[in-house]
């Protein structure tokens, strides 16, 4: 089989991304990691008064320069009266501005002595008030459809006083892993066995991304046993994620088992690591075969299936940023597949990215302990010093980008 582009076969799946799914209306405090399906306008202005940034007093900047009589205490929360020509109004932070007072003079720059003030220093009118509408104004849009609902997205939604936010509902992904050898952690190893880690890892990406769960422990490598798996798996969820048996090997049943129940586009993807990868639906459910190489499953993930997933839950993510880093490492050999090598980046504007260990398909250490992928074009050799393109492991891991 020829290798495919991965750029050709993630248009491929991009299109025949589905229409974001059905919305509901959620509490605020349980919309985070969701994406909102209906724009949210301000009702009112933030902040919604004239209020103090500071503790200290407020006055009329024409009474100023001279001693004030203290007419009034305003803490946070209370009604102000009009403010007393000649007076001034003791005033906390987020207080209400007194009707009259156009400036706020900050305790450090105030002497009190028998109930009045004296302002010392230079006092510029208007100063330290937190106008209304400053923030936000009413009826301006402040969050837009198809943002993903971060914790700073929420607060500005309470902001606004919203209580409640129509989201897209998440999906339901079925993670199916595949193998004979497949232990579940917390059992003993019996010889020629594994722990299945590819559950456990491309659940916790799911997560990650929003999406609900439905785990599965492993299956075994039997024709029937997967297909009626993925048949099943078809009726409750939205997306079908297997791990392993997608290769060309007698053991390999999840290729076969979707071309039987359903449709099946698979490829050579010309990276590395990451080889096969197959995608189609069976009984119109979508369907991603990854491989079974734990390091293959996270990239393949992250490059293929994130992209599909993000939009298919109603988001805009954002193409990954390549950073500048300059090699610590070399790669001699010119290879047939664009390479990601698992990097460590020391601090600083243009950081040195040195391998992170084993870079074998299996081995995940180096994924845990990697700051980020460094990307090797096909047919090119790095030296030490050379420049590359790194992705950072916040920007592979975030549901903003992808
Ligand atoms: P496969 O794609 O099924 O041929 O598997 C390729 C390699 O990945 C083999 O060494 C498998 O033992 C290993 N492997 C497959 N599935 C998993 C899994 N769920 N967790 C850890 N390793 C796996
Ligand atoms: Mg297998």
């Amino acid at each position: 089989m020829a290798l495919t582009l991965l750029s050709d076969a993630l248009a491929h799946v991009l299109s025949e991304v589905p229409k974001p799914p059905k919305t509901e209306t959620l509490a605020v405090m349980d919309c985070l990691g969701l994406v909102l399906a209906e724009s949210v306008t301000a009702r009112v202005n933030v902040p919604p008064f004239d209020n103090s940034a500071m503790d200290g007093f407020a006055v009329r900047s024409s009474d100023l320069p001279g001693e004030l009589s203290v007419s009034q205490r305003i803490p946070a929360g209370a009604v102000a009266e009009p403010l007393a020509v000649g007076s001034a109004a003791r005033i906390f932070t987020g207080a209400m501005i007194p009707p009259g007072a156009d400036t706020v003079v900050m305790q450090e720059d105030a002497l009190v002595q028998n109930e009045r003030v004296a302002v010392l220093g230079c006092v510029t009118p208007g100063q330290h008030i937190r106008r209304a509408g400053d923030d936000i104004s009413a009826d301006t849009e402040v969050l837009p459809q198809g943002i993903l609902l971060t914790p700073q997205n929420l607060g500005l939604a309470a902001s606004v006083g919203c209580a409640a936010l129509t989201v897209y509902r998440p999906l339901t992904v079925a993670v199916l892993t595949t193998g004979d050898e497949l232990v579940e952690p917390g059992n003993s190893l019996g010889p020629g066995q594994i722990y299945n880690s590819n559950r456990v890892q491309v659940e916790g990406l799911l997560r990650g991304l929003g999406c609900q769960v439905q785990s599965h422990a492993a299956l075994a490598d039997n024709p029937e046993t997967i297909g009626c798996a993925l048949e099943a798996a078809a009726e409750s969820a939205d997306c079908i994620i297997t791990c392993g048996g997608v290769s060309v090997g007698e053991e390999d049943h999840v290729r076969d088992q979707i071309e039987a129940r359903g449709k099946l586009g698979l490829w050579r993807l010309a990276i590395k690591p990451g080889k096969p990868l197959a995608f189609g639906s069976v009984a119109g459910c979508p369907i991603f075969g990854l491989p079974g190489n734990p390091v293959s499953a996270w990239v393949t993930f992250i490059m293929v299936v994130k992209p599909w997933l993000l939009r298919a839950q109603g988001g805009s993510p954002q193409p990954y940023q390549k950073i500048s880093a300059i090699a610590g490492f070399a790669h001699d050999r010119p290879g047939t597949r664009e390479e990601y090598l698992r990097v460590k980046l020391s601090a600083g504007s243009r950081p040195e990215a040195q391998l992170a260990g084993n870079q074998s398909s299996g081995a995940l250490s180096s994924v845990s302990r990697s700051d980020g992928l460094a990307i090797i074009p096909i047919g090119a050799t790095v030296k030490i010093g050379d420049a590359v393109e790194v992705i950072t492991m916040s920007d592979l891991l975030s549901p903003l980008s992808c």
